[in-house]
């Protein structure tokens, strides 16, 4: 029997402020949300602010390394203490714009897990790869690089969020059934490692959702939630995109 609660969750990247904390916080705290776990990944300076103002937030990346002299790098262990329970690892930004490889992602995931974080693995594959019929073995090779690192048990405690590149920040939305279709790959994929691992991830998915096209989205059967960028900007349209996944819980 599966127990998948939907999470939804919001990458700020490098955007936010002090007073977007405080109105979050106080838009949240009006919604609804029982059903659902609803996350925030705010800028580093701005952690301690969302986990005092009553937002469960995680950060947006974590060093492979535990300490030391690593200039502008942030360790798990540190985001852990703060009282973060989760940190995304491996999102496309973070990919194509710093070169993270699929090794360094998944060493970043292990780190994640020693310090009891629950890391957020993003995959997705670019148009061109997309155009080229590469989607599942691209999104293949990004969750097995885990995989073959640390067992598929290392599953257990993470999440896994489906965001194609050509969908994040483009307005370019997958369609619900191109998401679903990729995400039943992947749940099945895990499924010829271990069904029970395969039944309990949360997979979310992301990319230009909004609180108009998420009702449909969240509505999929392998669909356990989104990783919501532009949208959770706004509060009211991110407590909508709540609502939607509360819906469909
Ligand atoms: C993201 O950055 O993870 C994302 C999905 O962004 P957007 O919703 O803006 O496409």
């Amino acid at each position: 029997m599966a127990s998948r609660k939907p999470i939804v969750a919001g990458n700020w990247k490098m955007n936010g402020s002090v007073e977007l904390v405080t109105s979050m916080a106080d838009t949240l705290k009006n919604a609804s949300n029982n059903k659902i776990d609803v996350l925030i990944f705010p800028p580093f300076p701005l952690l301690s602010k969302a986990l005092e103002s009553g937002i469960v937030a995680g950060a947006q990346t974590v060093s492979q390394e535990d300490a030391g002299a690593f200039t502008g790098e942030v360790d798990a262990k540190l985001v852990a203490e703060l009282g973060c329970k989760y940190t995304l690892v491996g999102h496309s930004e973070r990919r194509s714009i710093y070169g993270e490889s699929n090794d360094d992602v998944a060493a970043k995931f292990e780190k994640a897990q020693q310090h009891n974080l629950t890391p957020i693995l993003c995959v997705g594959e670019s148009e061109e790869q997309r155009e080229q019929g590469l989607t599942e073995s691209v999104v293949s090779e990004q969750i097995n690089a885990v995989i073959n690192k640390l067992g598929v048990a290392a599953l257990v405690n993470s999440v896994i969020a489906y965001e194609p590149v050509w969908a994040i920040g483009t307005g370019k939305t997958a369609s619900p059934e191109q998401a679903q279709q990729v995400h039943k790959f992947i749940r099945d994929e895990i499924a010829a490692l271990d069904v029970v691992v395969s039944q309990n991830i949360a997979l979310l998915y992301g990319g230009s959702v909004n609180d108009q096209n998420s009702e449909l989205l969240f509505a999929q059967a392998d669909i356990d939630g989104g990783l919501i960028g532009g949208a959770s900007l706004k509060p009211n349209a991110f407590v909508n995109i709540c609502n939607s996944a509360q819906r469909n819980a």
